[in-house]
């Protein structure tokens, strides 16, 4: 559970880093690994490529330094799902950090009608 988690927070960090710059797949490597997490290439990679695949992020190769390398930025699909995201993180950590909240669940319904709606 902890791993879908991480998985999940660093497909949103990369993603909020290809949205402002294209980026290195190393430098963003170690980027996540600054920023405490435990990643190795043989996850960090095929994270990128699904990514990739789900249009999320846009590949393209650069020479630099006389090396071919890969680099990586938000597709317009990518920004959008960054968008969606970043409204559902501020509401989280509104109730998660802040202690706001939860509002308390309702109780469940008493009265007849209620229950019969109920699935
Ligand atoms: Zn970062």
């Amino acid at each position: 559970m902890l791993r879908d988690l991480d998985l999940a927070f660093m497909r949103l960090h990369v993603l909020h880093h290809a949205a402002q710059d294209a980026f290195y797949g190393a430098a963003m490597m170690e980027e996540l690994r600054r920023h405490g997490y435990t990643i190795s290439a043989g996850t960090f990679y095929p994270l990128l490529h699904n990514m990739e695949a789900a249009d999320l992020l846009h590949r393209e190769e650069r020479v630099v330094d006389g090396r071919q390398r890969k680099y990586y930025a938000a597709t317009p699909q990518g920004k959008a799902v960054l968008d969606e995201a970043r409204t559902k993180l501020t509401e989280l950590a509104t109730e998660v950090l802040e202690g706001h909240g939860p509002e308390p669940l309702p109780d469940p319904p008493t009265d007849a009608s209620s229950a019969a709606e109920a699935p």
